[in-house]
């Protein structure tokens, strides 16, 4: 799961991360307010924020005012200005696709004076099974480019599991930066709170780019972006009530919903999979025949009436899908009874009506794979049974080409 900004920052400062004085907004009264509220506090220099679930807004532009995602502001005008430029309009950026992401929060913060800029990150790496944190000196662009360009700019350390971050370590990493005296200090005190922070909340990313020092020699977070492992959100309850749903796929919701794993993706085989390994190889066949994926979709070992039914909603309300591959593997679950509930749910009015222009194709196997294709067979629906993988990505083939 995915944060917003402020909401990321919130939570680093509760672990004693170092991020400047900020308040999120939702309207331009609100950011008038929050600007006027850091100005007593002393401040003369606000950045204006967007909100979105995306990075590269300070390169982004607004669809309409082509406002830039970050703003600084001199003032509490200036402030006012930035966010009726930004709420309500559509920020696009590197991160969101062209269709972009619409501005409905601001956070507006104090705005500092940026000496130098860096990255710092925390993540699994899953090639040792250890939690990684890279720091590099090129903070404030494209991480994969340094990666990519300059690998021996990214300094790593990784930590030993079990034990917490070892004070030598975030000092390695802090040294790495190229600082000293005091900035070092707080440097290797930022990562080793940042550190404690990612383990605590059952992060599985957090990302600072830029770290900076400012005018005043602080080290501070100028942006803070933080994952969740899904799976640990049972037991961060304060963590799972910050999820935006307006920032998530519908289709995706509806899924999780009613207990499907789905994954929205661009193409127009629509697929309905039991188990996530035979989903995987069943997009690859489909991309073999030429077609291309329109989502994920894992139903789970049952495959009953239900499961199915849902599945065909939460495919059908995407418009690019042109056909359906149903790929069943009857371990456990029988595929006679399998064919049953497919006839059964394409009962289901709504599904049928949607279904009469988009063939389905289903390829049963495995305990009672015969029987099940011959109800297939026998139902007179429009569908297009298969014994073989190959032969039902055969079938997505002829029936894109015969569009
Ligand atoms: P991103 O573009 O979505 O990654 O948003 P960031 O929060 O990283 O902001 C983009 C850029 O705005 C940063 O890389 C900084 O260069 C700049 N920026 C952000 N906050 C401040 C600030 O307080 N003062 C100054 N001078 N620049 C800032
Ligand atoms: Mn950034």
């Amino acid at each position: 799961m995915n944060i917003h900004e402020y909401q990321a920052k919130e939570i680093l400062k509760s672990y004693n991360v170092a991020v400047p004085e900020g308040i999120a907004a939702f309207s331009t009264e609100d950011a008038v307010k929050a600007a006027e509220q850091l100005q007593d506090k002393g401040a003369g220099l606000f950045v204006v924020k967007a909100q979105i679930h995306a990075g590269g807004r300070g390169k982004g532009r607004t669809k309409s005012s082509g406002a830039k995602g970050v703003i600084l502001a001199k003032s509490v005008d200036e402030v006012r200005e930035a966010a009726d430029s930004l709420l309500g309009d559509t920020l696009v950026t590197l991160q969101t696709g062209e269709a972009g992401k619409k501005v409905e929060r601001l956070y507006v913060t104090e705005g500092v004076e940026i000496k130098q800029e860096y990255y710092v990150g925390v993540t699994l790496d899953r090639t040792r099974n250890q939690n990684v944190i890279m720091v590099s000196t090129e903070g404030g662009v494209e991480i994969e480019k340094v990666a990519e360009e300059t690998p021996e700019k990214i300094v790593k350390e990784w930590v030993e599991p079990g034990l917490p971050l070892q004070g030598n370590q975030a000092r390695h990493l802090a040294f790495a930066l190229g600082l000293s005296g005091d900035q070092f200090k707080q440097a290797a005190k930022f990562i080793m709170a940042l550190y404690k922070a990612f383990e605590a909340t059952d992060a599985s990313i957090i990302e600072i780019n830029p770290l900076a020092l400012t005018g005043d020699d602080e080290i501070v977070a100028l942006d803070a972006k933080i994952n969740f492992d899904d799976n640990a959100l049972y037991r961060q309850p304060d963590i799972a009530k910050l999820r935006d749903e307006s920032e998530e796929d519908p289709l995706e919701l509806e899924a999780t919903a009613s207990d499907l794993n789905y994954i929205k993706l661009d193409g127009n085989v629509g697929c309905m999979v039991n188990g996530a390994g035979l989903a995987m190889a069943t997009m690859d066949m489909i991309k073999l025949a030429g077609g291309e994926p329109a989502n994920f979709l894992d139903v789970g070992g049952g495959a009953n009436v239900d499961t199915v039914r849902n599945g065909f909603r939460i495919i059908l309300k995407d418009p690019n899908v042109e056909t359906i591959l149903i790929n069943i593997f009857g371990g456990i679950v029988r595929c006679d009874r399998v064919a049953n509930g497919i006839i059964e749910a394409v009962k289901d009015e709504e599904i049928a009506k949607k279904l009469e222009d988009i063939p389905i194709i289903v390829r049963l196997q495995g305990t009672n794979a015969e029987e099940g294709k011959a109800i297939i067979d026998k139902s007179g629906l429009n569908v297009i049974s298969a014994v073989l993988l190959k032969e039902a990505a055969e079938e997505v083939t002829n029936v894109l080409k015969a569009d």
